[in-house]
């Protein structure tokens, strides 16, 4: 997670705050003194708070083409949906327990009355519905058991449900209604987008070319547009939605994978390896089949300082963004300073690209390429890469690959004393 403020945070502060600024001082006008009066207010400042940062976590779920860079990309934009969705639910909890710790001053039945009134009082169940959903929709969140992605999609939706039901706890008891309905709208407008109209209006029809084998379970596909294609940089990843019904799995399923062929290259190309039933399946994407693409998404390359020279670290299938680089840097080395490559493969059968990477570092000299086998070497050490890459330190870093790898390299780098700020990841999982 970059540590810079992109804008599109400042906008997610203004929009989560809003509420609490046009309650201004009727949030304070509450009966009691003293500590049942602030247990109160935190009560309601929590609720005020909770609501809105779940409305703008629902917002945060449109997916739209170039608006992701606004908050760094997708996967950083996914992460802060995570995060303000823990957050609001944190909140809620706090609002719940600060309001009955408020009443229990006065007696324990007033606290429970608080808690449980009559069931006339429907906002107050509709709240504790809301929270009931909410913990269904988020606990596969918070990885409380293992769950299959696609069925984790589905009961995440729930959240909609917990939203609608939170919404009709609050909107009768804040008479300042603008800004919740604002928030709601920018909510239903995200969910009926990515649900409803992106699938029909956000993706491009493709035909698969060409099916290539890399390895066991490693194909590269070929795209050719339909129409017009989309226009992607290096490191950007689109969604792949295969209308194959030969497959056995995953068909009219969306899965992002990382676009492998240069940018402006005629055919779109993506690396998949099979590391689940889906894209096991599209090891055996028939030719000709039409497939759709969503995207481009992610900014991995956009962030560097100029003239600074670079040092990329694939691992496994991870090395597809740096793939897509390469080419883009045999087509237009004029675009590039000094690159090393290191390519963090298990052994030399799993090294997928290795012989193109070859002959593109062959005939360029902006880059180099080491590979490093896992089975023989061991991890990545930092002796292996001050022997390759003497100033690695002094370079722009950019690491691809599973979440286990990126963790240890940014233990590596940081006992190496790289500075945080130059080094980019991008992890092949969502979750
Ligand atoms: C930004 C990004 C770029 C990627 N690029 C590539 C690539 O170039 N080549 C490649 O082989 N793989 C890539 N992946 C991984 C690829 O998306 C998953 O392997 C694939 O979606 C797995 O689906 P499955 O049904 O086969 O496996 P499952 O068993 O369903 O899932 C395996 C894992 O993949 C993740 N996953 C599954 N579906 C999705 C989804 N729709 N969105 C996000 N994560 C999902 C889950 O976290 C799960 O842990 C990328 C992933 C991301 C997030």
């Amino acid at each position: 997670m970059p540590r810079k403020i992109e804008p599109g945070d400042i906008l997610l502060a203004v929009l989560v705050l809003t509420p609490l600024a046009m309650a201004g001082p009727r949030l304070w006008e509450l009966p009691g003194d003293g500590a049942i009066w602030l247990l109160s207010l935190a009560g309601r400042v929590t609720g005020v708070l909770g609501l809105s940062a779940l409305l703008v976590t629902a917002a945060m779920c449109v997916r739209l083409p170039g608006l992701d860079r606004w908050f760094g990309g997708l996967p950083r934009l996914w992460l802060l949906h995570r995060r303000l969705g823990f957050s609001a639910f944190l909140l809620i909890l706090g609002h719940v327990l600060l309001l009955s710790f408020a009443a229990l001053p006065l007696s324990l039945e007033q606290a429970l009355r608080v808690l449980f009134p009559p069931l006339a009082h429907a906002p107050i169940w509709a709240g504790w519905l809301a929270l009931a959903a909410l913990i269904v929709a988020l606990a596969p969140t918070f990885q409380v058991s293992a769950i299959h992605y696609q069925r984790w999609k589905r009961q995440h939706l729930l959240s909609a449900a917990a939203l609608l039901l939170a919404l009709l706890h609050a909107l009768p008891l804040i008479p300042e209604r603008a800004a919740w309905w604002l928030l709601s709208l920018l909510a239903l407008a995200a969910i009926a987008w990515r649900k409803l109209l992106a699938p029909v209006l956000a993706r491009r029809e493709y035909r698969v070319a060409q099916v290539t084998p890399l390895a066991a379970d490693v194909v590269e596909i070929s795209l050719a547009p339909k129409h017009q294609g989309i226009v992607h940089s290096a490191g950007q990843f689109v969604y792949l939605t295969p209308q194959d019904p030969s497959l056995d799995a995953g068909y009219a399923e969306e899965h992002p994978f990382t676009v492998s062929s240069a940018p402006g290259a005629g055919e779109l190309k993506l690396g998949i390896k099979a590391l689940g039933d889906a894209s096991l399946a599209l090891q055996t994407l028939t030719p000709g089949s039409r497939v759709q693409v969503e995207g481009p998404y992610g900014q991995f390359f956009a962030r560097r300082a100029a003239q600074r020279k670079q040092l990329w670290l694939g691992g496994g299938i991870g090395i597809t963004p740096f793939v897509g680089a390469a080419r883009h840097l045999a087509e237009r080395p004029d675009h590039f300073t000094h690159v090393a490559l290191f390519y963090l493969a298990n052994r030399p059968a799993r090294a997928y690209y290795h012989e193109e990477l070859e002959r593109i570092a062959s005939a360029h000299e902006q880059l180099s390429l080491c590979i490093h086998y896992f089975s023989c070497c061991g991890p990545l050490s930092e002796a292996f890469l001050r022997e390759h890459c003497p100033d690695f330190a002094e370079r722009e870093l950019y690491i691809c690959g599973p979440p286990a790898m990126l963790e240890y390299l940014h233990g590596l780098l940081a006992t190496a004393g790289v500075d945080r700020a130059f080094i980019h990841t991008e992890a092949f999982d969502f979750l």
